[in-house]
């Protein structure tokens, strides 16, 4: 598809990252390579907008790919980040701050009872899964299709995200050993888990899942399947991990777990809580980390784990975020779901809204998407087009038909209005758009 509309200073800045950083970018799904185009170098966001290099604004419904629920820029979160900074950077020992910042996870999330601070949700992913080969003295962890968490050796089997983006099914670098020990199930196929400890018995240290999949584009669990998860865990030996960096703290105050209520023997955090800095966290049950050194055996560390800057803003945002806070998100989140099916529906274009609490993303095709093989099966082409009518329009969705929309309190009226008025054009080229 061609590209009228121009970028040059980000298209000038792209030219010179490719030089020097593979691909151009830091993160695969930053280079637009699923939708085609020039990837736009945001230099400054605030509340619900960001301003590329070209001096353009967009509405963003990214929000750095959930962090941002508070929008960008937040005078509190700010004033937080400014106040730590002038004490200093980083120490390298315990802090106030971590102390904060754990309590306050611990606080929200019931099942939370010691949590340990890292720096990526790939991190959190890692250290939860080696905890749980530790405590449990077992090789094997079942995944499922479509579920990313992170991009963890042994975890990139049958991954979403980057991984859907790109279609690659595994990654060269990660080896035979290292996934040799996973088992990559259909998601919401409670049959395949228990037909999996039944082939597999005293050998699954756990089952690591999404909370609710978001990186397959939205694919909320089927009733009764996290439960079915946790019970199965439960008579097989086996940890239950519910991975939540993308859901924690942003479909609720308690994250996905605050909406379904099964509870996991780990969890995994990220994104939210780390207000737009690296901080991410695993926590559980306290009789499992306390395998964690240095209490226990379980090596694990980081040299920036805790950092005073993240955790200072990570602090100030979770204390912002409130009951109202989330009704407001929850109720944008809403409001936009509307527009988007009706202006969808309106040109005809087939298609489904598939929601997991405020998270939510547009699937092309007539079928409920249940798991990675039914996402894939979209018309992922009409998405491109839609893309590129909001991006023109200025309107900033994830460049990837595989990725949920993220919305935050900042995303006011006027904000919406300019979606609205975007989502005509958007629909019609969806409608138009040819494979
Ligand atoms: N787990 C889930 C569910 C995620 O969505 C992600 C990132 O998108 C990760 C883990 C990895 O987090 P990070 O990108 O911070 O390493």
């Amino acid at each position: 598809m061609s590209f009228p509309y121009e970028a040059p200073v980000s298209q000038s800045l792209f030219d010179r990252a490719s030089a020097v950083t593979p691909g151009g970018v830091n993160s695969p799904v930053r280079a637009f390579r699923a939708v085609g185009g020039t990837p736009r170098f945001m230099v400054s966001g605030t509340g619900p907008y960001l301003t590329d290099a070209d001096g353009r604004e967009y509405v963003d419904l990214v929000c750095s790919w959930g962090p941002m629920i508070l929008g960008h820029s937040h005078p509190e979160v700010i004033a937080a980040v400014q106040e730590a900074v002038a004490r200093g950077t980083s120490f390298g020992t315990p802090g106030a701050g971590e102390v904060e910042l754990a309590e306050e996870i611990v606080d929200r999330i019931e099942p939370v009872e010691q949590v340990r601070l890292v720096s990526s949700g790939t991190e959190a992913t890692m250290s939860a899964i080696r905890l749980a080969r530790g405590f449990t003295g077992r090789p094997k962890v079942i995944k499922f299709a479509g579920c990313y968490h992170g991009h963890v050796d042994a975890l990139l089997a049958a991954a979403g995200s980057g991984v859907a983006t790109f279609g690659l099914p595994d990654t060269p670098g990660v080896t035979g050993a290292q996934a040799g020990d996973t088992i990559v199930l259909p998601y919401n196929d409670l049959e395949a888990v228990r037909a999996a400890f039944a082939a597999h018995p005293g050998e699954i240290a756990c089952v690591i899942t999404e909370a609710s999949p978001g990186n397959m584009g939205v694919v909320p669990p089927l009733p009764g399947f996290n439960q079915g998860l946790k019970d199965l865990c439960a008579a097989g030996g086996a940890l239950y991990i519910s991975d939540e960096v993308m859901t924690g703290f942003r479909v609720s105050k308690a994250g996905w777990y605050g909406i379904d209520g099964v509870r996991p023997d780990l969890m995994t955090f990220g994104k939210v809580m780390g207000g737009g800095f690296p901080a991410a966290a695993f926590g559980g049950r306290a009789d499992v980390m306390a395998h964690l050194a240095p209490a226990g055996p379980v090596y694990q560390a980081g040299t920036l784990s805790g950092n005073p800057i993240a955790t200072a803003a990570g602090v100030a945002q979770l204390r912002l975020l409130d009951d109202a806070a989330y009704e407001k998100v929850d109720a944008v989140s809403a409001e936009l779901r509307g527009l988007v099916t009706a202006a969808l529906a309106k040109e005809g274009v087939a298609h489904r809204l598939q929601v997991a609490g405020n998270m939510f993303s547009v699937f092309f095709t007539d079928a409920e998407v249940r798991d990675y093989d039914a996402a894939k099966a979209q018309e992922s082409f009409r998405f491109t087009a839609f893309f590129h009518s909001m991006l023109e329009q200025g309107v900033y969705l994830p460049p990837s038909a595989f990725e949920s929309w993220f919305v935050s309190t900042a995303h006011d009226t006027a904000a919406v209005e300019r979606i609205a008025a975007a989502l005509p054009a958007a629909a019609r080229a969806a409608a138009g758009a040819t494979a």
